[in-house]
């Protein structure tokens, strides 16, 4: 698929679920992998799993992206090699709780802002740069349905998903004239971690979730986002919206 082959993928959250599935599909297209998260285990025992299936190179960094400074200085930091990054996975992102905005937990929605919005942003300014200044790159955002349908109960995630599709509008066309492209792909539900994290790790209410549908999986996920990276140069797929056949 395409030329992935030797091109340096860095992918935020990939210590679980779409993540962790996405750098199995770049290391299937020989990429090289950037992986970032909090979790420093996950990281190393995925990087284990990613070379004995044959990954061509793997770097885990440890990383909070509501981490300003550790996001711009972690870039700054990185090896030589790994320096010229060639796409960006925005994809570090969480919903915690389930309430009425009027009744709900506001270090909840601290969290969510904090990392899907404001820790995207740290992220693509720390990286961006230096895709300009190479006159090649490719930034994937993900979004998400909650970012066009906003669903009881559920307002302060839709709003950072809401603005996750300004803010990956507005550097498209901030990169007008560059070589970078930039994609947002919008999944439907996807069973992964996801609801455990948004119920603060209550189990039975998170299996809820995914009882009454097919969900997509992470690696529906995952080959979606390599397939927009893989198309020619020249060919920017701005956005994909992608359901459970199930879900309205
Ligand atoms: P998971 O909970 O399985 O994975 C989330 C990942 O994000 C983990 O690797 C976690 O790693 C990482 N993460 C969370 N907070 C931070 C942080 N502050 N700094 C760095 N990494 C962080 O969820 P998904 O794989 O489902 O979610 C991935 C993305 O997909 C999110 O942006 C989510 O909003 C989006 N999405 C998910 C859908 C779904 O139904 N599952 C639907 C639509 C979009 P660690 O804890 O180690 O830091």
């Amino acid at each position: 698929m395409g030329n992935l082959n030797g091109k340096i993928v860095f992918i935020t959250g990939a210590s679980a679920g779409i993540g962790a599935a996405t750098a199995f599909a770049f290391a299937r297209e020989g990429a090289r992998l950037l992986l970032a998260a909090r979790r420093r285990d996950r990281l190393e025992s995925l990087a284990a799993e990613l070379k004995q299936a044959g990954a061509a190179d793997v770097h885990t960094v440890a990383l909070d992206v509501r981490n300003r400074a550790a996001v711009a200085s972690t870039i700054e930091a990185l090896p030589s090699d790994w320096k010229a990054i060639d796409v960006l996975v925005n994809n570090a992102g969480l919903s915690r709780g389930l309430e009425k905005l009027y009744v709900g937990n506001i270090e909840d929605w601290e969290e969510m802002i904090d990392t899907n919005v404001k820790g995207l942003l740290y992220v693509t300014r720390a990286v961006v740069p230096g895709m300009v200044e190479r006159n090649s790159g490719h930034v994937i955002n993900l979004g998400s349905t909650a970012g066009d349908q906003t669903y009881p109960n559920g307002a302060v995630y839709c709003a950072t998903k809401a603005a996750e599709r300004a803010i990956n509008d507005g550097l498209r066309q901030d990169l007008l004239g560059t070589a970078v492209r930039v994609t947002t792909v919008d999944p439907g539900m996807v069973e992964t971690d996801f609801s455990l994290v948004r119920f603060h790790g209550d189990s039975e209410r998170a299996a809820k979730v995914y009882q009454d549908l097919t969900p997509l999986t992470p690696e529906d996920v995952a080959e979606t986002i390599v397939w927009t990276a893989a198309r020619p140069a020249h060919v920017n797929i701005a956005r994909v919206l992608m359901t459970s056949i199930d879900q309205a």
